[in-house]
C-alpha cells in the first residue's frame, strides 16, 4: 500500500481528516482538482459572508446622519470589493497548502477516479490506499430546462470582474436569500422567483416571515407561485420563462439546491453503494465497503461546513486512534446570511407541535425595533422565538431574526443542547441593553 488513508477531495471534511490523521501518526495523501479550501474556502462560506459584509455598507451609511454623519456622494466600487475578497481567498488558500505541507500530507492535483477497492487513479498516477475518504462535497444544481446552462450559478458570482446591474434569482433557499440580500446591497436590481409561496421553507414560518418583509423592505422584488420553465438571450438580456410571464435581467442565477459531486469518481469500480444524490454512509461514515468512507455534502446528512469538519475528525480518531465518537446530527445551529439575519437552533413551531401535539408546546416570542434602530427610525424588527416543551419545561427551539442572529444562536446553541429550561432562561440576569437580553426576559 501506498498511504495508510487516502483523501478524495481537499475541502472541509476532508481537509479536516487529512491533517488529524496525519497528527495520529498515518500516512496520507490528499487529491484535489481544483483550488485547495473546497466550497466553503474558495467559492462558499467565506467569499460569501465578506460580501455580506461589504453590502451591508448601504444601509449603515443610509443611517449614519441620524448618527450625526454626514456622508457625501458614498458609491460601492464593486469591481474593488470583488478583486479584494479573491485576494482573501487566495490568502487562506495559501494557508491551507502551508498547513498541509506541515501536517506531511501529500497533496496530489488532480482528479481522483477508483481502478478497484483500494486503487484510485489521478492522471497516469495510480495510488493504493489501506484507507480511503470520499470527501468531494457537492455542485451547484442547474434546473433541467431549456436554455437552463445561459444561466448562473452561484460559483460564477465569485469569478466576475463586476456584478450586473440586474438580476433575477431562481429559489428561496440559502444561496438565493443570502445573494438576493448582498446584490441588492451593492445596488443590483434584485427579482427573486420561488415557485412555493414563501422563501427559506425548512426554517420557522414565522421567522422567514420576518426576513422576507426585511428583504421586500430593502426593495428585493419577491416573485412567488411561479416555475421557471426555459430560460432564452434576448437583446442581450436573459430572459426567464416562467409559463405566460417572461422576467429579463442582464443575468439569471439559478439557487436551487446543490447536488453531490460524484461525475468521474467511477464509483462503480470500487462497488460503492450510492444514488444520483449522495453516497450512502453509516453513522461511523462507513459506505458498504467497510475500507471506504464519505464525509460532507456528498453524504447528503446536514450540508453544512462545520458538520463535515467534525465527521471528518472524528473518522480519523476512529481509524487511527481508537476513537468511538458518533458526530451528533440533532441540534445544529445554522444562520442565513440575510438581511435582516436570520438564525436557528432546534424545532420550528410547527416541527415541535407535529411531534408534542398542540397542548405539547408553548411559544414565546418578542418582537421589537432594537436601540441601534431607534435613532434612523427604520429598518428590519427583530424577532426572538422560544418554542418549549410544555412536559418538561425544556427550550426545544431558540430562533432568531435581526443583528447578529448568528452570532447570538451560537451560544444559545449550548443552553438548548444541555437541555436548557424556559426557567433556565428566565434565571438568567438580562445584559442590558442588548438584543439578545429578551431571550432572558420575554414572559
Ligand atoms: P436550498 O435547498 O436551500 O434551496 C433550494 C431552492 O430552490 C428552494 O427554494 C427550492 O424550492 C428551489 N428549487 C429546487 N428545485 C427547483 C425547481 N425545479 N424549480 C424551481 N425551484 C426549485 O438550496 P441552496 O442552493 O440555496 O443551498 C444549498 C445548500 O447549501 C443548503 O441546503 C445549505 O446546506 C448550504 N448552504 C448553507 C449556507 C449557510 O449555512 N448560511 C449558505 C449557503 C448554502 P422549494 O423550497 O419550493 O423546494
Amino acid at each position: 500500500m501506498d498511504v495508510d488513508l487516502l483523501v478524495i477531495g481537499a475541502g472541509s471534511g476532508g481537509l479536516a481528516a487529512s491533517k488529524r490523521a496525519a497528527r495520529h501518526g498515518a500516512k496520507v495523501a490528499i487529491i484535489e482538482g481544483d483550488r485547495v479550501g473546497g466550497t466553503c474556502v474558495i467559492r462558499g462560506c467565506v467569499p460569501k459572508k465578506l460580501l455580506v459584509y461589504g453590502s451591508e455598507y448601504r444601509e449603515l451609511i443610509a443611517e449614519a446622519p441620524s448618527f450625526g454623519w454626514a456622508v457625501q456622494d458614498a458609491l460601492c466600487n464593486r469591481a474593488m470589493l470583488l478583486e479584494n475578497v479573491r485576494s482573501e481567498v487566495n490568502r487562506l488558500n495559501g494557508i491551507h497548502l502551508k498547513a498541509l505541507e506541515k501536517a506531511g500530507v501529500e497533496l496530489i492535483s488532480g482528479w481522483g477516479s477508483f481502478v478497484d477497492a483500494h486503487t484510485v487513479k489521478v492522471g497516469e498516477r495510480l495510488i493504493c490506499a489501506s484507507q480511503i475518504l470520499i470527501a468531494v462535497g457537492g455542485r451547484p444544481q442547474r434546473l433541467s430546462m431549456p436554455g437552463g446552462e445561459l444561466g448562473w450559478v452561484s460559483d460564477d458570482l465569485f469569478n466576475q470582474k463586476d456584478f450586473p446591474d440586474s438580476i433575477t434569482i431562481v429559489g428561496g433557499g440559502y444561496i438565493a436569500c443570502e445573494f438576493a440580500c448582498i446584490l441588492n446591497g451593492l445596488g443590483v436590481a434584485v427579482t427573486q422567483v420561488m415557485r412555493g409561496d414563501r422563501i427559506l421553507k425548512g426554517f420557522d414560518r414565522e421567522l422567514a416571515e420576518a426576513v422576507q418583509e426585511g428583504m421586500q423592505e430593502l426593495g428585493i422584488n419577491l416573485r412567488f407561485g411561479l416555475q421557471p420553465t426555459g430560460l432564452q438571450m434576448n437583446d442581450g438580456q436573459m430572459e426567464l420563462i416562467c409559463g405566460e410571464e417572461h422576467l429579463s435581467a442582464d443575468v439569471v442565477l439559478q439557487a436551487t439546491g446543490r447536488r453531490a459531486f460524484l461525475e468521474g469518481l467511477n464509483l462503480e469500480a470500487a462497488g460503492i453503494d450510492h444514488d444520483q444524490h449522495r453516497i450512502f454512509v453509516d453513522q461511523h461514515h462507513r459506505t458498504n465497503i467497510s475500507h471506504i468512507h464519505a464525509v460532507g455534502d456528498v453524504t447528503d446528512r446536514v450540508n453544512l461546513t462545520p458538520v463535515a469538519i467534525d465527521e471528518g475528525r472524528a473518522l480519523a480518531d476512529a481509524l487511527f486512534a481508537g476513537g468511538t465518537r458518533v458526530v451528533d446530527h440533532d441540534l445544529i445551529a445554522t444562520a442565513v446570511f440575510t438581511q435582516p439575519e436570520l438564525a436557528s437552533v432546534g424545532l420550528s413551531e410547527d416541527k415541535a407541535r407535529e411531534r408534542f401535539g398542540d397542548e405539547g408546546v408553548r411559544i414565546h416570542r418578542a418582537r421589537f425595533r432594537s436601540l441601534r434602530q431607534s435613532l434612523p427610525a427604520r429598518g428590519p424588527r427583530c424577532l426572538l422565538k422560544l418554542v418549549v416543551e410544555q412536559a418538561t419545561d425544556r427550550v426545544v427551539g431558540c430562533h432568531m431574526v435581526g443583528s447578529h442572529a448568528g452570532e447570538i444562536i451560537q451560544m444559545a446553541a449550548i443552553a438548548v443542547g444541555m437541555g436548557a429550561t424556559k426557567a433556565d432562561f428566565d434565571r438568567t440576569m438580562a445584559l442590558h441593553p442588548s438584543i439578545s437580553e429578551e431571550f432572558v426576559t420575554m414572559g
